[in-house]
């Protein structure tokens, strides 16, 4: 017999979601992670009374009564509502698209002198079946909105071309006809109070967690203490890269404590949506707890290529990787390890998708054990 039931590899937040509901029907789990700390990448850092995010921003939402009856068990949530500010070229406008957008960039103030205006942009952009996210965003948005607030942003984030880019990126961000320009549709949304670092440790409490061990160099070794291996890391890595490397977006965080500033910008979140200033937005972290802290710190956050070795942020979820994946999942079918999460479904998943996953799954593996 096995010491453990699952070894969990990432305590990340599928990880340690997958963890939890394992333990609590009595199964025995060790989580192991190659970083020196839990979380994955929605740890955050306590700096002077401020939660920073290190791998940047995280706002919990969710429609799922379930998850967000699981998310609660661990911490209290604040009332956060995001609400972001897009500066173009020191024009600001409000985002996601609203009647504050559209009133700054038409001068339109009700909902139905608004909907003529899109129906006009829109019909002058000429596109029936949208192929891409430049096609997409101007079929849903037109072309004022889609140049001044998309364009640029998105050919930063991605490092491509809005032509070259799958149309349901941009269809994440709702466009409403309303001055609600909370950034989500949701009805849950919020931060835990005292962070994210704390909300996963107490998801793993009680459960035994192994930092600074990479799996994939003491495999032999771990693979003897379980039976099943729950894998969250990246699945080709897993593999050796043997069919090829799956491609991401990566990013470039540049964090500044201003000991004698009390705001910065005033908001939570602020993108720079033209395409020269270098950074996509800047996060003010302290906006995320309503202003709590001595001084402030914000983030640049940089989107950068990826290569092996560098922190995979976004898959790129275009054919070539899609085919790829779907390989490395064939290969995944003969071996006992199952892959979970944003890294081992190479999906671009938020925090209730992940957590939605891991209960999706745990159901599933436990039915077969
Ligand atoms: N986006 C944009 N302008 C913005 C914000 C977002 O064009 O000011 C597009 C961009 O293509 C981005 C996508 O919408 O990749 C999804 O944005 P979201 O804020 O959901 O991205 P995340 O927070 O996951 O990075």
């Amino acid at each position: 017999m096995s010491d453990y039931d699952f070894l969990i590899v990432g305590a990340g937040l599928y990880g340690a979601s997958f963890a939890r509901l394992a333990t609590d029907d009595g199964y025995r789990c060790l989580v192991i992670d190659r970083r020196d700390n839990i979380a994955g990448n929605v740890y955050t850092e306590n700096v002077h009374g401020i939660n920073v995010y290190k791998y940047g921003a995280h706002i919990f939402h969710t429609d799922d009564d379930a998850v967000w009856k699981f998310a609660q068990r661990f911490a209290e949530f604040n009332r956060y509502t995001n609400t972001v500010i897009a500066n173009y070229n020191g024009e600001l406008y409000s985002l996601p698209f609203n009647m504050y957008t559209f009133n700054k960039m038409w001068g339109v103030i009700t909902p139905d002198e608004a909907r003529a205006k899109l129906d006009e942009q829109i019909a002058m952009c000429h596109v029936d079946e949208p192929k891409n996210l430049e096609e997409q965003a101007m079929s849903l948005i037109g072309r004022d909105i889609y140049e001044k607030l998309i364009k640029g942003y998105t050919e930063k984030q991605w490092g491509r071309k809005a032509t070259e880019l799958p149309g349901f990126i941009i269809k994440r961000l709702p466009v409403r006809l309303t001055y609600n320009n909370n950034y989500f549709n949701d009805k849950y949304q919020g931060i835990p109070i005292g962070g994210y670092t704390a909300w996963i440790s107490k998801m793993l409490d009680g459960i035994e967690v192994r930092t600074g061990v990479d799996y994939l160099k003491n495999r032999e070794e771990l693979d003897k203490l379980s039976d099943k291996v729950i894998y969250t890391g990246m699945i080709d890595e897993f593999y050796g890269y043997r069919l090829g490397n799956l491609e991401y977006r990566s990013l470039r965080f540049e964090t500044e404590y201003m000991p004698d500033k009390d705001d910065y910008q005033g908001n939570a979140v602020v993108n720079y949506t033209d395409s020269e200033t270098p950074y996509t937005r800047i996060i003010e972290h302290k906006h995320f707890e309503f202003g709590k802290g001595e001084g402030t710190v914000i983030t640049r956050e940089y989107p950068s290529d990826w290569k092996p070795g560098d922190e995979p942020y976004y898959p790129l979820n275009n054919e070539r990787n899609n085919k790829l994946y779907e390989e490395y999942r064939k290969l995944a079918l003969e071996d006992n390890v199952f892959f979970g999460g944003r890294l081992g479904n190479y999906k671009y998943f938020d925090m209730d998708d992940t957590i939605a996953a891991a209960m999706k799954d745990y159901a599933i593996i436990c039915a077969g054990e």
